[in-house]
């Protein structure tokens, strides 16, 4: 049987383009480092280091979901395959805190130390945030 075609107005891009158009900004996960060794890669930190070291430094037991880059990688191979600036976080601690934290990095507001999310810095950004969404 047929599918139906999905309606979109004329001229609009499908959600293929609309995705091929992100990847040509960004470079697609793959040209990030985001492959199959990638892959294996995470699951073996996870495996080492099981716990979000952010929850952790605050007492909190929670599982790591999400293998960071402590420095941003933007790319850089080198910078991206350098294990030692790897930390097992929770999304939580990823998606926020650690977004904060690199804002102020970018800003020179911060130091690269101040991105482990085990970090002074960063314990009392999570706290603030937790008091936040509270
Ligand atoms: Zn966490």
């Amino acid at each position: 049987m047929k599918r139906a075609k999905q309606f979109r107005p004329a001229g609009a891009p499908s959600r293929k383009e609309q995705k091929q158009e992100a990847d040509r900004w960004r470079g697609n996960a793959a040209d990030r480092g985001y492959n199959h060794r990638w892959g294996k890669a995470r699951l073996t930190h996870l495996a080492r280091s099981p716990l979000c070291i952010g929850c952790d430094a605050e007492g909190l037991t929670v599982p790591a979901t999400v293998v960071d880059h402590v420095d941003p990688h933007h790319g850089d191979p080198d910078k991206f395959w350098d294990t030692s600036m790897w930390q097992s976080c929770c999304k939580w601690h990823h998606d926020s805190v650690k977004q904060r934290l690199e804002a102020l990095y970018a800003r020179r507001q911060c130091t690269l130390t101040d991105l482990w999310l085990n970090s002074p810095l960063a314990i009392a950004t999570a706290q603030g945030m937790r008091c936040d969404e509270a």
